[in-house]
C-alpha cells in the first residue's frame, strides 16, 4: 500500500465499488487494460467518472467542484430516459 492515495484517473470495478463508485443503468463505459490507479493491478479499468466519481475515496474533494454536478445531472437524465 502508498501513503500517499491519489484521486485515480483510472480506476477498475473492484475499486470503484470500494469507494462508492455507481455505473449508472444503461451508462456505457468505455473499459480497457489499464493499472488501476486505486489497487495498482493490471485490470479493466474506466475512468472515475463512469462511476459518477468515487465519493468516499480519500482525495474525492479535488476533483468534486467542477464534474460532480454535471456528472449527477446526466446520471439522473439517463436514468429518466431508461424507464
Ligand atoms: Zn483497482
Amino acid at each position: 500500500m502508498s501513503k500517499k492515495q491519489k484521486y485515480p484517473t483510472v480506476v477498475c470495478d473492484d475499486c470503484a465499488k470500494k469507494y462508492g463508485g455507481i455505473m449508472a443503468k444503461g451508462h456505457i463505459a468505455t473499459f480497457y487494460k489499464a493499472k488501476c490507479g486505486c489497487c495498482g493491478e493490471l485490470k479493466e479499468c474506466t475512468e472515475p467518472r463512469d462511476y459518477r466519481h468515487l465519493p468516499q475515496h480519500p482525495d474525492y474533494k479535488i476533483n468534486k467542484k467542477s464534474s460532480i454536478v454535471n456528472e449527477l445531472l446526466l446520471a439522473a437524465m439517463l436514468a429518466s430516459k431508461k424507464k
